[in-house]
């Protein structure tokens, strides 16, 4: 029997992988539903996303899409077009390679052949480069990842971008993150898995042979799948880990009178706070009972601080006619990542014992990471149940 710590994304993919597989799994989340942060909650007619954006960066065509049917679920994913946009000085301009200057591109290949022998930050990269290229970069790293250019280095950056040219941009799921979640729980399920809502693990403790956990009382299992990282995972062992900082964001959820990106792709911001915005509701009518814009700034220290300036920033670009559903923001155990994208710490976190979800992705965005990280913890828990 294998026990999964938090129904999360990362949880539930490894729990209906295994379930497949023939394994016995139940599911504990300690909230009265599933999901975590990849599902939402319906408010005034809107679906806000409980944390990610209702949005799949590689679309139907990434790692994520092919877990999914892997699995057996069906999600209906809408590919964006455009991919995105660019807002640079006042005019939106479409993403594609050509309007990148050549001298951009001849520099992203001296320091790709650079970081064969010297693994540096890539805002050196970053600040070699011209005005505009640095800003769509800076706003990439910013939407995609929540991360600054010094906060990642050129190999992990570029392990990433490899995946964006190979699966390139992004899709909506129909019904959003929660209508992905709940084909997960139906298909679980259905499996004979089982799904216990409000029941917090509380302890774990392991030996050679099996992993107890406490939920009500100590129960043992053959392994365990923590979607809570690796520091709460740690405390829930008695034990404390130093890690890197986690990836903080803020996320707008605006009801707008009329279309104002009028597209499923990605408004990419130039040389403010907030780094971009989607509007949903253009793939999806029914996540929202009008027009749902999205807007996500990764901030760090103070966000009061940085609310008063995403705020103003977004009156300079969307206007005043908006209202404002929901302020969400993302930090500590509640974060954008647990750790910051490029920093990961391996899926392995004990004999028996593999974390899964954002603190333990592959080297992807958001949550095709966790659709790899998946894979890969459930590769080496194999060797032990
Ligand atoms: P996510 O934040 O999307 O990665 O999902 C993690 C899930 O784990 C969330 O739904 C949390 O509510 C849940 N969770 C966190 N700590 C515990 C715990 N100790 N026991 C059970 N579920 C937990």
């Amino acid at each position: 029997m294998i026990a999964v710590v938090g129904a999360g994304l990362g949880g539930l993919l490894a729990a209906n992988l295994l379930a497949k597989e023939g394994y016995k799994v139940e599911v504990y989340e300690r909230l009265p539903f599933p999901g975590g942060r990849f599902t939402s909650l319906n408010y005034k007619g809107f679906e806000i996303s409980t944390g990610a954006l209702h949005m799949i960066p590689h679309g139907s065509r990434g790692p994520l899409a092919k877990l999914l049917k892997k699995i057996g679920v069906r999600v209906e994913i809408i590919d964006s077009k455009p991919e995105g946009e660019f807002l640079w000085n006042g005019e939106r301009i479409e993403v594609r390679r050509r309007v990148f200057p050549l001298k951009a591109i001849l520099k992203f290949y001296k320091e790709l052949a650079i970081s064969k022998f010297k693994d540096r930050t890539l805002d050196i990269f970053a600040n070699s480069l011209d005005d505009f290229t640095k800003a769509f970069l800076n706003s990439f790293l910013g939407w995609s990842l929540s991360i600054y250019s010094e906060d990642i280095t050129f190999r992990k950056f570029y392990e990433i971008f490899k995946q964006t040219v190979k699966y390139r941009g992004p899709g909506i799921p129909i019904g959003g993150c929660k209508a992905v979640i709940d084909e997960l729980v139906e298909n679980l399920e259905s499996m004979g898995g089982k799904i216990y809502l409000r029941k917090e693990v509380r302890g774990i403790k392991k030996s050679n042979e099996e992993v107890k956990l406490l939920i009500e009382e100590w129960k043992c299992f053959d392994g365990v799948i923590s979607n809570i990282g690796h520091k709460l995972t740690a405390e829930l062992m008695g034990e404390k880990v130093n890690l890197p900082e986690e990836s903080r964001g803020i996320k707008y959820t605006l009801k707008l009178e009329e279309p104002f990106l009028e597209h499923t792709g990605v408004l990419f911001i130039a040389n403010k706070n907030i780094a971009g915005m989607n509007e949903v509701t253009n793939a999806d009518p029914n996540l929202g009972k009008g027009v749902m814009l999205q807007v996500h700034q990764p901030f760090k220290g103070d966000a009061r601080r940085a609310i008063e300036d995403g705020l103003r920033e977004i009156r300079e670009v969307v206007g005043k006619n908006f209202e404002l559903l929901a302020v969400q923001s993302f930090s500590r155990d509640w974060p954008v990542n647990r750790i910051k994208a490029g920093s990961d710490l391996g899926v392995v976190f004990k004999e028996r014992i593999v974390v899964v979800g954002d603190g333990a992705k592959g080297g992807d965005i958001e949550v095709e990471g966790i659709a790899l990280g998946v894979e890969k913890a459930l590769e080496e828990l194999r060797r032990w149940i």
